[in-house]
């Protein structure tokens, strides 16, 4: 693309740099940005560097938060002793979504991937293994996706998990092999959720 100046393609490269947007795209959107006010600009500016800035992740269960702990971790209301492990904070807000499921979270931050470098110290492993030995949880559902990386990530973690006072389940497969989680409709996760399985059984299906 020829632009006909350095900063409009500056711009144009950074935001080319997101996920899903291509160079026309990011054309678009910072042709839009230069045709607003001042002040929406440095709201939109402002409100990512804020974010990038502030966030952070809870201490407990890695989730996207405010505060060291998140709203789920503290909440009285939540069943503390069931902990959903999942890929990332976008499956717990799906999950949530589905108005199912009331225990605590765990994010793995990525699944067990040798093809892509990802092995187990890369993830949450260690500090899940740590919640599971030193707090009163009672079982442990695999929501992961049903991919080879999701089915190596479970395996993996059942063997490391001491099992033997826990109930470890995974997600009925409603959703369909090489189905992502944030992907499944509501009612299908929802289902997956409350008709979960031991994990046990899944595998000799
Ligand atoms: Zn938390």
């Amino acid at each position: 693309m020829n632009f006909s100046s350095k900063l409009l393609e500056n711009a144009v490269t950074e935001f080319g740099k997101l996920p899903g947007i291509g160079q026309k795209t990011a054309l678009r959107l910072v042709l839009h940005l230069l045709n607003q006010e001042h002040s929406q600009v440095s709201k939109f500016t402002e409100s990512i560097t804020v974010l990038k800035n502030n966030i952070k992740f809870c201490k407990n269960c890695h989730h996207i938060s405010d505060a060291e702990l998140c709203e789920i971790c503290t909440s009285h209301k939540r069943d503390q002793s069931i902990i959903c492990v999942v890929e990332d904070s976008r499956d717990i807000m799906a999950i949530e979504n589905t108005h199912q499921y009331n225990g605590l979270y765990h994010v793995l931050n990525g699944l067990i991937s040798p093809m892509d470098g990802v092995g187990p110290a890369d993830l949450t492993i260690a500090q899940l293994v740590n919640r599971a030995e030193n707090t009163d949880v009672k079982e442990i559902i695999f929501a992961l996706s049903a991919t080879m990386e999701g089915d190596t990530t479970i395996f993996y973690l059942n063997k490391k998990l001491n099992t033997e006072n826990i109930k470890i389940s995974t997600l009925a497969r409603g959703i369909a092999f090489g189905g992502e989680i944030e992907y499944a409709d509501e009612l299908t996760l929802g289902r997956s959720i409350t008709t979960r399985v031991p994990y046990q059984n899944s595998l000799t299906k």
